[in-house]
């Protein structure tokens, strides 16, 4: 059988649908072009505007070729299958089987009876009560010395924005000894740095599903794994950022020095109406903790601005904070409204032409502190994770490419004789582009 995965959103899409893939490869189906599959799966994400409308757009598409033979068919998974669940059914017919992201671990199997079953139609939307493990599909060689591995599924936080409660579950965390047994046979397929990856990994654990294991305990355990050369983590809720993982920061010379933690606004009011249960002065109060334990940190961050009733003065509380932090990066986004969240309720909305007006002012201080950041790198030692050869191969162009300590993108020139993928190389930076780094290998 050939199939072809479509897959929209987050890391944690991308790890659920790298899995899929696996998955149905040890089962001797054979992944192929969007032209040439049979079989379509396509993992999709609510976070982004019109999430529903997209897919029924992709589906729309896809039709022609679907509907004319019915050997073919489409499986839809993710976030939107979940809120739209069956009504895909009674749109598209091609679409034979719906599944959650609970559902994931008995998607491959389904998909065989599926085959067998010409006039069988399966749905997977149930909610479990704990992370269902799913069966190991890692190949043998990595194609990638970079790896994502998920600790935990859903979340229990209820941001007044956030459809993930709804469409992705509780909070389950996975047991440690399953993650700690993927990181090994991670590493032993020539991986040197693992994502652990949840929705809020902080708070990996706490709840029914975990084994009692706490986040810097998984950290640690991580760590321990031989091969295992770099450890990052994403995503975190500020409030559940604890002084024990602050502190692996400085304990863990595995755990790279960068943290990408979400502050949303910078104004309290905002912050209370959002339901994120920290205040900026909280926020900065483990800001300036994480300095001090790791002084060369790498901080990211993500804002909504224009959510409903924040005024001029709470966005000027969002660039106060900016500047106080200096993060070296950030993903901002103007608050839309989606289906199925408390927000759509709240009122003032902010009109559009305030919101794009704020968004391209914060985002240009962001791009003006990013830009100073990169520049003050012009000279700096840093050690790459090679991925390997460069984009672009020109005369003047890398022949390698990676990424630093922080997870910046690294272009170096260096020989190419042996491979330099999966080492981890020490580059002197000359050169700051736009978002990325150019340098050349040191001896
Ligand atoms: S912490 Fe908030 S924003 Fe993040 S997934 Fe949970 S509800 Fe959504």
């Amino acid at each position: 059988m050939k199939f072809h995965v479509l897959t929209f959103g987050c890391q944690m899409n991308a790890a659920d649908s790298g899995w899929l893939g696996e998955s149905l490869k040890a089962m001797g189906w054979e992944e192929s072009g969007v032209d040439d599959a049979q079989v379509y799966i396509v993992n999709t994400c609510s976070v982004r505007e019109k999430p529903e409308q997209k897919l029924y757009s992709l589906l729309g598409r896809l039709a022609e070729r679907l509907e004319s033979d019915p050997d073919m068919f489409c499986a839809v998974g993710g976030c939107v299958a979940q809120q739209a669940g069956v009504k895909l059914w009674n749109r598209f017919g091609f679409v034979r089987l719906v599944f959650g992201t609970d559902g994931i671990a008995q998607v491959p199997q389904a998909l065989l009876r599926l085959t067998a079953e010409p006039k069988l139609r399966l749905s997977l939307l149930d909610f479990t009560q704990s992370y269902v493990e799913r069966e190991s599909a890692l190949p043998q060689a990595a194609a990638s010395p970079r790896a994502f591995v998920n600790i935990m599924q859903g979340c229990d936080n209820f941001c007044a924005y956030c459809i993930v409660p709804y469409v992705r579950g509780r909070q389950k965390s996975r047991r440690a000894a399953a993650v700690l047994h993927e990181c090994t046979a991670l590493a032993q397929s020539g991986v040197k740095e693992v994502t652990l990856l949840g929705q809020n990994v902080n708070s990996y654990g706490l709840d029914a599903s975990g084994d009692g294991t706490s986040f810097a305990d998984l950290l640690r355990a991580v760590a321990a794994v031989p091969g295992i050369e770099r450890i990052r983590f994403t995503t975190s809720h500020p409030k559940d950022l604890a002084g024990e993982v602050i502190a692996a920061f400085r304990e863990l010379p595995k755990l790279c020095p960068s943290l990408h933690l979400p502050v949303q606004s910078g104004s309290d009011r905002v912050l209370k109406r959002m339901g994120r249960k920290y205040t900026s002065a909280a926020y900065l109060a483990k800001v300036d903790a994480l300095r001090r334990a790791c002084p060369d940190i790498s901080l990211s961050t993500d804002f909504i601005v224009g959510f409903p009733g924040e005024t001029e003065e709470d966005f000027q509380d969002t660039l106060a904070l900016m500047r106080r932090v200096v993060f070296d990066g950030s993903f901002s986004f103007a608050y839309c409204d989606r289906p199925g969240t408390a927000s759509i309720k709240m009122e003032p909305k902010v009109s559009d032409t305030v919101k794009s007006r704020r968004l391209a002012e914060l985002q240009a201080l962001q791009n003006e502190q990013q830009e100073a950041m990169l520049q003050r790198m012009i000279g700096v030692r840093k050690m790459v994770l090679v991925d390997g050869p460069g984009a672009r191969r020109g005369s003047d162009d890398p022949a390698w490419t990676g990424r630093d300590e922080a997870g910046f993108v690294v272009n170096f020139a260096a020989p190419a004789v042996p491979s330099l993928a999966g080492r981890i190389v020490p580059v002197r930076i000359t050169q700051a582009k736009k978002h990325s780094l150019w340098g050349e290998a040191l001896p």
